[in-house]
């Protein structure tokens, strides 16, 4: 990693182990620790966004320059000397401590809140590049599941060889899906590799199988990738997914030096396509978040709370797991 990189990344808050893993503290982490306010996917999913650890594995790398991304895009680098996961684990919780380690004394974030957070139960596995091309993902996922926490995999979904090779899957695999066609892929992914498209359609077609909880991530630009309902509609088909997540794109990041304020769609819009493309595919509106500009499509009675599904520790059960020093 260039050194001019790796300054940019720790002016932004990430803090770094090795050369490919990294934390940064979640925007939401720090709103539920001290206003209370929590990520949508509190309400959606039951997890806890102030014991959220926001990580990637891979910082390295990544197959697209999506124009709607609020990541920096550097330059993909060749790693050699991978962590193990156990030991990347243990730095990235010691890292996030030490980051919110300031909260301890505010007197907005309570003790008990302020301990919990310490203890951190969710993994984000989708920080920045693609996580999924680090080489022991499955048994970091393992490792996780062993100290009871629950993980998100969020994956552009051009890695297929890699998510069907994984033996431990995450509590729930996002898919991110943000064109109908492969004319408007090429325009808002911008891939940097020739197959991207039959990479990603590859993934949408082992998703049924994959036997774990997936859900579709539709990012929404306004004026790029918007509309043809129909054209999702047979690709939410093809991966036939538990949820579905229309989002708004949101004008933050690096993402402004290519997109404006005009990209951002209303959540008007966002209901609408989602209602359409809901009914196309036999689903509907179970929840939605007008603030985070994110609305969440399932069939009827769908169980969305990640602590109820079989495997998902409880509390007690975790402590008692855990060997996490
Ligand atoms: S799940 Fe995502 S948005 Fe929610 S706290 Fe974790 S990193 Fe933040």
């Amino acid at each position: 990693m260039d050194e001019g990189y790796r300054d940019l990344l720790a002016r932004q808050q990430y803090r770094l182990c090795g050369d490919h893993a990294a934390v940064k503290l979640c925007h939401w982490l720090k709103e539920s620790l001290v206003r209370g306010r929590h990520c949508y996917k509190q309400d959606f999913y039951g997890i806890e966004s102030h014991r959220c650890l926001q990580i990637t594995p891979a910082i390295n790398e990544c197959s697209h320059r999506c124009s709607f991304c609020w990541r920096v895009q550097d330059s993909d680098f060749e790693v050699t000397d991978w962590m193990e996961p156990r030991e990347m684990l243990d730095s990235l919780i010691a890292h996030q401590r030490l980051l919110i380690s300031g909260f301890k004394g505010d007197p907005r974030c309570s003790g008990e809140m302020f301990e919990e957070a310490c203890d951190p139960n969710q993994v984000a596995i989708s920080l920045a590049g693609e996580p999924i091309t680090y080489p022991h993902l499955s048994e970091l996922l393992r490792e996780c599941r062993r100290r009871g926490m629950t993980t998100f995999l969020v994956t552009n979904g051009t890695y297929p060889e890699r998510l069907e090779a994984l033996d431990v899957l995450p509590t729930q695999t996002y898919v991110t899906v943000a064109a109908p066609d492969e004319e408007t892929y090429r325009a808002v992914c911008r891939p940097k590799i020739p197959d991207g498209w039959e990479r990603l359609m590859r993934t949408l077609e082992i998703l049924p199988s994959l036997g774990t909880r997936t859900v579709i991530r539709h990012t929404l630009v306004k004026g790029l990738n918007m509309g043809r309902e129909e054209g999702y509609a047979k690709l939410d088909r093809i991966a036939d997914p538990y949820l579905i997540e229309p989002k708004g794109y949101v004008f933050v990041g690096a993402s402004r030096q290519r997109l404006s304020l005009a990209s951002m769609p209303s959540f008007g819009e966002i209901r609408s396509f989602s209602e359409r493309l809901g009914e196309m595919v036999g689903m509907e509106v179970l929840k939605e978040r007008e603030d985070s500009r994110v609305l969440l499509l399932g069939r009827r009675g769908a169980e969305t709370d990640v602590r109820r599904l079989a495997g998902t520790p409880s509390e007690s059960e975790r402590k008692n797991a855990k060997t996490v020093p």
